[in-house]
């Protein structure tokens, strides 16, 4: 049985048939989420996204400017594309690189 909603995310109007998606799969995500801009989507449901943050550097009492990526599972049905944000969740690992699943397209 398919949850309707995931951490208040309501589930998408498509199906599929994705064993890692966290609303028609087996897999369950942990409240820790993550936004990001998608930069780039590979053919076997992979993804990575990308965000920009300030990081302060002490010794010279500036703030630098910091890229963080992270590889994330794209559930077939939600299939974001790059330029889109996405809203991201942890959890276990689905596979050497990937932790994280996509939840919601923001964008
Ligand atoms: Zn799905």
């Amino acid at each position: 049985m398919a949850p309707l909603t995931v951490l208040g995310v309501a589930s998408p109007a498509k199906s599929c048939t994705d064993g890692k998606c966290p609303f028609h799969g087996t897999v369950t995500v942990k409240k820790e989420l993550f936004t990001g801009k998608v930069v780039k989507k590979d053919i076997n449901r992979s993804a990575t996204i990308e965000w920009f943050h300030s990081q302060y550097i002490p010794k010279y009492e500036r703030f630098a400017w910091r890229r963080s990526r992270m590889r994330v599972h794209n559930p077939s049905c939600l299939d974001a594309a790059p330029g889109q944000n996405v809203l991201v969740a942890k959890t276990r690992p689905l596979s050497k690189t990937k932790h994280h699943v996509i939840l919601k397209v923001i964008s």
